[in-house]
């Protein structure tokens, strides 16, 4: 499907510090485009070293802009006379203290503050909304019980809470609340991507993301005795990008896209990089029995509790992409190169160490 980038059009990406923005901004600037860059830190030399560089690559140019989720009117100045918005910025940590203050409310306040800000500027025609696969479901164990087995774009995540998955939760609320915005209004559209997990390496060439986070526990030993029978869909990072690309600039796009290649489990992951990593690092070949798991993971760590365990260990991970394919027209490329590619980058970048 062909579509074309009108680089004369300025547009604003939110979070343009992090992993997939790192690539939509890549792809933009290689078209000739001036991307406003929202970031927290436009100081943070180590964080938007990245992003100047692209600029003096050109042909587009990045232009840094301070902003923050969490300050209403933040993002005013950098989305002035931007005609597309990407909305990445949301805190995606394994890591925090408050659910509620860390997760949720950056998540949708921060929607309910750029998308706002998006029909007070005259000149903002479409908002693309980085959402997620977890907004459309909260537990693995779901995919069994709707239609087919098969999750689409018409399921809506609805057992997630402040207390049991809190960031999917932040990711349905902020979505929906993104939803309730656009329908009031008609200046301009929103169109949605909901990525499921997502591989690469990064554009910056450090790690920003959660996603970074599980592929290092593949490769430090602390999987070496089986890694979690989980599965999940996954999605290489420029893949994505593309798919953000698309949804702007493809003028009959519309509503939510499943975004994935294929199903995998975390042995999966580790399969792809046993050809060329397996003598350096222990990798785990097989799955912990879920009881086992069950048994030892909450005293193990404790984001395992007993009620993820069973929810979603052990369960297969379905997802329709068709439409993604239909109507955006993305084809998607190899897990295996792409996690290869990553693993690599993060051992150069002194992230994974030889044990
Ligand atoms: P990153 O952590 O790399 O990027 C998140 C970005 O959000 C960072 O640029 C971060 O800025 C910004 N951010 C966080 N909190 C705030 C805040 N209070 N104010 C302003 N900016 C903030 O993650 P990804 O690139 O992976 O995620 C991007 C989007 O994609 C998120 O919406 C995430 O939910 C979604 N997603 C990611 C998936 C994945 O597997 N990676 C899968 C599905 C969806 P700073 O640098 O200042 O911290």
């Amino acid at each position: 499907m062909k579509y074309s980038i009108d680089s004369k059009k300025k547009v604003l990406v939110t979070g343009a510090t992090g992993f997939i923005a790192g690539w939509l901004i890549k792809k933009l600037v290689e078209a000739g485009v001036c991307v406003h860059a929202a970031v927290r830190d436009p100081e943070n030399e180590q964080k938007v070293a990245h992003l100047k560089q692209l600029s003096e690559d050109g042909p587009g140019t990045v232009v840094l802009f301070k902003a923050d989720l969490l300050e209403t009117g933040s993002y005013t100045q950098s989305m002035k006379g931007c005609t597309t918005v990407f909305h990445t910025a949301s805190p995606f940590i394994t890591k925090f203290d408050d659910a509620q203050k860390d997760l949720i409310e950056p998540a949708l306040l921060g929607t309910e503050n750029v998308l706002f800000t998006a029909s007070a500027i005259a000149s903002v025609k479409r908002v693309v909304l980085t959402s997620s696969v977890a907004a459309i479901y909260g537990d693995t164990v779901e995919c069994a019980s709707i239609p087919n087995g098969i999750l689409t774009e018409n399921e809506w995540n609805v057992t997630s809470s402040v207390k049991h998955q809190p960031y999917s939760y932040s990711k349905v609320l902020a979505e929906r609340a993104a939803w309730k915005i656009s329908e009031g209004q008609d200046k301009w559209s929103l169109v949605v991507i909901n990525p499921a997990f997502v591989i690469g390496p990064s554009v910056s060439g450090y790690s920003t993301s959660a996603t970074h986070d599980i592929l290092r526990q593949l490769s430090d030993g602390t999987l070496k005795a089986g890694a979690p029978p989980f599965e999940v869909g996954v999605v290489d990072v420029r893949d994505v990008a593309e798919a953000h690309l698309r949804a702007a600039y493809i003028k009959k796009a519309e509503g939510r896209h499943i975004v994935f290649n294929e199903s995998k489990s975390f042995v999966n992951l580790a399969g792809f990089l046993t050809e060329k990593y397996g003598k350096d690092f222990p990798l785990p070949k097989k799955e912990l029995p879920k009881w086992m798991l069950w048994l030892v993971g909450p005293i193990v760590d404790k984001t395992f509790s007993r009620k993820m365990i069973s929810l979603n260990m052990g369960h297969k991970w379905r997802a329709d992409n068709g439409k993604s394919i239909e109507k955006l027209g993305m084809t998607y490329s190899s897990l295996k190169a792409s996690t290869e590619e990553m693993f690599q980058q993060m051992i150069d970048q002194g992230q994974i160490v030889k044990k």
